[in-house]
């Protein structure tokens, strides 16, 4: 048997791994409750559904779309980016769909990066942006940042170098929940068009945003789409369709077609049938949209002050947007005399029954990563376990 060097360094998503062990235990009886999990808990809307149940019985669905995608979608896209981001002249043209955000993200560096080509990324960054990089020849450079988890030029100014090509932005972000506001943005816009680096930024999260924080993308900073920025979004998130794997990416027409020619390749086309249920998700009733906001909103208020109730875990500033919850757990670790973050999260899964996931999967350690998608009373059952297992070291 031979497994290539590329294949034996890679490991799989952590959050992923987090998961399934929580879901296996649930499958053998026990009572665990999985805040590991990255995705949202309620089924896709309705109306989402059922646009897919009537492309599937008028024969939509049974054959190969354009690499692409189709082209109604791509132009669903491009509008509504236009619009919610306040930007012109998208066309078709400008828009890829892929099987998830993590094809739009993965075709993407496979289109930008060169081997050696470095990228930036602002820890702690989301597992897969630094397997990514790796799997098209590229390094990821993780890239300290201040207490208020968001990356400023001096930090991005710390580690640039002559090969870096682009810098990776994540807001809302996973896992800390943070989104950088219009200056922020336009600090960083300036200095990495200074450099002339490519920025992706992964907007997954975009309007999942609470307490009345509002979203801003470094895309919509001008009236056009600059060539250097590459926006990453889809429907998993929004409209709670991950199983459906549809993401997209908008960027500079000539990109495009090189990504295209990429996932011709690699998925021949995005599930034909999930096309046409995110074409209804984004051109169709918007209202659970806001139901779903708000029943996040509603978690973040109810978890945060309980979990920071908790000896030992601190999380000074309330997150904004996605649905994370990313506490420092240092004081944790000394008050119980476990040795890593690593232990810290076993030792809770095995006695408290709480699945969390490891600061360290997303490279920065002593900290723990929280998902409240999930409902109010397991969330609340969780805190007071997380406590009870805190307490007994006091
Ligand atoms: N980007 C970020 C920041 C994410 O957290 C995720 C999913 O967890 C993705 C991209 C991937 O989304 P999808 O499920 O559409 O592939």
């Amino acid at each position: 048997m031979k497994i290539s060097q590329r294949a034996q360094k890679l490991q799989p998503s952590a959050t992923m791994k987090v998961s399934s062990q929580a879901k296996k235990m649930i499958a053998d009886g026990l009572d665990v409750i999985n805040l590991g999990i990255g995705e949202p808990d309620f089924e896709t809307p309705k109306n989402i559904e059922q646009a897919a149940i009537d492309a599937i019985k008028a024969g939509k669905a049974s054959f190969y779309t354009p690499a692409a995608g189709i082209s109604e979608l791509r132009t669903a896209v491009a509008n509504r980016t236009e619009n919610d981001y306040g930007l012109q002249n998208l066309t078709a043209k400008n828009v890829a769909i892929t099987t998830g955000a993590k094809m739009a993200l993965y075709s993407t560096f496979q289109a930008i990066l060169d081997p050696g080509d470095e990228v930036l990324l602002p820890e702690p960054y989301w597992v897969s942006y630094s397997e990514q990089i790796k799997l098209a020849g590229g390094v990821p450079v993780a890239v300290p940042v201040g207490d208020s988890f968001k990356a400023t030029p001096a930090d991005l100014a710390a580690k640039v170098t002559d090969k870096t090509v682009a810098f990776v932005l994540n807001s809302p972000e996973n896992p800390t929940g943070v989104i950088y506001d219009h200056s922020e943005l336009s600090e960083l816009n300036d200095w990495t068009s200074q450099h002339h680096l490519m920025v992706v930024t992964d907007d997954i999260y975009g309007q999942l945003v609470y307490n009345g924080a509002h979203f801003t993308s470094i895309a919509q900073l001008a009236d056009q789409l600059d060539p250097r920025i590459i926006i990453i979004s889809g429907g998993s998130k929004t409209y709670s369709m991950t199983g459906w794997r549809m993401g997209y990416v908008v960027a500079n027409e000539q990109l495009i077609s090189k990504i295209a020619a990429f996932l011709s390749h690699a998925t021949g086309n995005p599930t034909a049938v999930s096309q046409y249920a995110l074409l209804e998700a984004l051109t169709g009733d918007q209202a659970q949209v806001e139901v779903m906001r708000q029943a996040f909103e509603n978690r973040l208020n109810t978890v945060y002050p309980l979990l920071n109730d908790i000896p030992g875990f601190d999380l000074p500033v309330k997150p904004q947007g996605a649905f994370y919850l990313f506490p420092d757990v240092s004081a944790a670790l000394k008050l119980s005399g476990i040795e890593t973050t690593g232990e810290l999260v076993s030792r809770l899964l095995t006695e408290a029954h709480v699945a969390l996931v490891d600061g360290s999967a997303f490279g920065v350690s002593n900290h723990v990563r929280i998902s409240y998608a999930t409902d109010l009373t397991s969330l609340k059952t969780a805190m007071v376990r997380i406590k009870a297992f805190m307490v007994q070291f006091k």
